[in-house]
């Protein structure tokens, strides 16, 4: 299928109806699809609405930001974390290899730090309440690139 430009807006919740985030007002998501530029979830949805339309769906977890995996969870010395103030809560980027990824501190005992690689939402149905603003086919030059020219993206 052609890859589409789609700018929308959002509403996401997460369980207990709590919102998690939001477009601004006036400032729809713009992006291509095909490029995992969002969840793979609302995308084929997304795919499969028109301009203007607007819809309230559940994505399950796995079609999200995954399932919730104890295995990335992990301890690690203190010393082994950049040197400056840390809290629960806080997230940085560690390296392995080329794969660098999001983890999230859950707890410190001492010397002892625990990281959580999860996706903060990963395990999470998540509800985004959408509305279409725009859709139109990429062009080769935004194919090329794998962003979005014009309004909404990259000017150059
Ligand atoms: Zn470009």
């Amino acid at each position: 299928m052609e890859s589409q430009v789609i700018s929308f807006d959002y509403v996401l919740t997460a369980k207990a109806g709590e919102v998690v985030d939001a477009s601004a007002k006036g400032k729809p998501l713009i992006f291509i699809s095909g490029q995992g530029q969002i969840i793979p979830g609302l995308e084929t949805i997304l795919l499969a609405m028109q301009p203007l339309e607007k819809k309230t769906v559940t994505i399950a977890a796995k079609d999200a930001y995954g399932l919730y995996d104890a295995g990335l969870v992990y301890k690690v010395d203190r010393s082994r974390l950049p040197n400056r103030e840390i809290k629960v809560g806080d997230m940085f980027e560690v390296g392995r290899a080329q794969d660098f990824s999001p983890v999230t501190i859950t707890a410190i005992n001492g010397d002892e730090i625990t990281l959580d690689g999860n996706h903060p939402l990963a395990g999470q149905d998540l509800t985004f309440a959408v509305e279409i603003v725009a859709k139109r086919p990429a062009t080769p030059e935004e194919l090329a690139h794998g962003h979005v020219h014009g309004a909404g993206g990259c000017h150059h």
